[in-house]
């Protein structure tokens, strides 16, 4: 089958009346935006719904993208045809064939707006279920729960006619829940992290920590290239905060307290974090963090880390296993480029023994008694480079799979 619309229905902010009609319109602008490239496809909003006429632009191209916009529940490719019965029949029983995966059972529902139209909606799904059932004898009508519900609307202009269901990210629409900042390492957890934030409506800026020269020139490329992979789903730059860790951690190192380390590097980088956060009106920071996986990320770690900073701190992948991240890490297209393996800042000092209880009042100590360690602070925050990260458009078709979207 042929589309020549696009219906698309909202996901889970149409469950909620506050904002209601804000998000509908980001929405539309998201669309808008990301369509951009198919100057035929016209695209309109009404009733809750958008729909993208295609002109002649490719629906299967146009479905790729539309799976990646956050907002987007699901949508389907439909057909419209003349008023005629028989037209009907034909592109119903087309709709059907068409389908990816030959259903068992199957119902028809038929709306008919346009009253002139000879049957009513009755007839017309006995008529319309017949010529069906005749070309597709394996198939059984279940009426309560159809494996494939096949819709046909009778509307004055024309009969919109579709079957298939795609699934889409869900979620809200980008940026429609405020903004907030992303601790961004070079790992496989935290640009999960910050995929399932802006899935959730969040824009994200990120911030990521480098030790260079001890850190490598492209162990900053990949944080790019992560940055640049995330920025496919905002369909907008996203802005990425490289920080200079070295001075700071070169002077944590010369506390001698190894067991303490990556807690005291942890609360600075919040610090940092926080500080770049209020200059961006960012009110929330996220992390990677995800209970118990390294010594860091104990109830405990977390309890002396966290107290750092003021403002709340996110963490999407808190209760999930790793195997989670993992499959959603490669289903968003981070994986591969998260799995080089140029050491990160903090890999560098890792202790042998990170301790997984540490003292509040024993790290605060130990931070009175690093040098300017406020300066040094201050100094990295003013010293940031700031980039922005564009979409590349060549990465768009790699985001693939259809397991289930998280
Ligand atoms: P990831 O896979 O995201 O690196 P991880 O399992 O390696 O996570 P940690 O290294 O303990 O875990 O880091 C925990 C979180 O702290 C990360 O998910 C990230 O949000 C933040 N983080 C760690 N290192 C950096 C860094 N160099 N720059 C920015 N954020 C960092
Ligand atoms: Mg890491």
């Amino acid at each position: 089958m042929t589309p020549d619309i696009i219906l698309i229905r909202f996901g889970e902010h149409t469950i909620k009346g506050r904002n209601r009609s804000q998000f509908e319109k980001r929405m539309l602008q998201q669309v808008r935006g990301v369509l951009a490239p198919y100057r035929r496809a016209a695209i309109t909003r009404s009733y809750g719904r958008i729909y993208v006429a295609l002109n002649g632009e490719p629906y299967a191209a146009i479905a790729e993208r539309l799976k990646d916009i956050f907002g987007i529940g699901s949508f389907s490719p439909v057909r419209r045809v003349e008023n005629i019965l028989e037209t009907i029949q034909a592109a119903s029983l087309d709709a059907m064939l068409s389908l990816s995966r030959e259903p068992a059972t199957f119902k028809v529902s038929v709306r008919r707006v346009e009253k002139s139209f000879p049957h009513d909606s009755q007839q017309m799904n006995q008529l319309v279920g017949a010529h069906v059932l005749r070309a597709m004898p394996r198939l059984k009508v279940n009426v309560r729960e159809p494996e494939v519900e096949l819709r046909v609307e009778i509307q004055p202009e024309g009969t919109y006619i579709f079957s298939e269901v795609v699934e889409a990210a869900g979620g809200y629409p980008f940026a429609s829940n405020g903004k907030a900042m992303l601790l961004l390492s070079g790992g496989i957890d935290s640009p999960v992290a910050g995929y399932l934030s802006m899935r959730k409506g969040l824009e994200i800026e990120a911030v990521h920590f480098h030790s260079y020269p001890f850190t490598s020139e492209q162990a900053k490329e990949k944080v790019i290239e992560l940055t640049r992979r995330l920025s496919h789903y905002s369909g907008a730059p996203i802005k990425l905060h490289l920080v200079s860790f070295t001075e700071i951690q070169t002077a944590f190192a010369q506390a001698k307290q190894d067991n303490l380390i990556i807690t005291l590097m942890r609360r600075s980088m919040l610090r940092i974090a926080q500080m770049l956060a209020v200059q961006s009106d960012a009110l929330g920071i996220v992390t990677g963090d995800s209970l118990g996986q390294v010594a860091s990320q104990t109830l405990s770690s977390m309890n002396v880390i966290g107290r750092s900073a003021e403002l709340p701190l996110l963490r999407p992948l808190i209760m999930m296993d790793k195997e989670d991240i993992i499959r959603i890490a490669k289903r968003i297209g981070t994986y591969e480029t998260s799995i080089l393996p140029f050491e990160d800042c903090c890999t560098l000092f890792l202790p042998k023994s990170p301790s997984t209880n540490p003292n509040l009042n024993v790290v605060s100590k130990v931070e009175s008694f690093v040098p300017e360690l406020e300066e040094m602070i201050a100094q990295a925050v003013s010293e940031v480079e700031t980039l922005e990260i564009s979409p590349d458009d060549k990465l768009g078709a790699q985001a693939a799979g259809d397991d289930d979207w998280f």
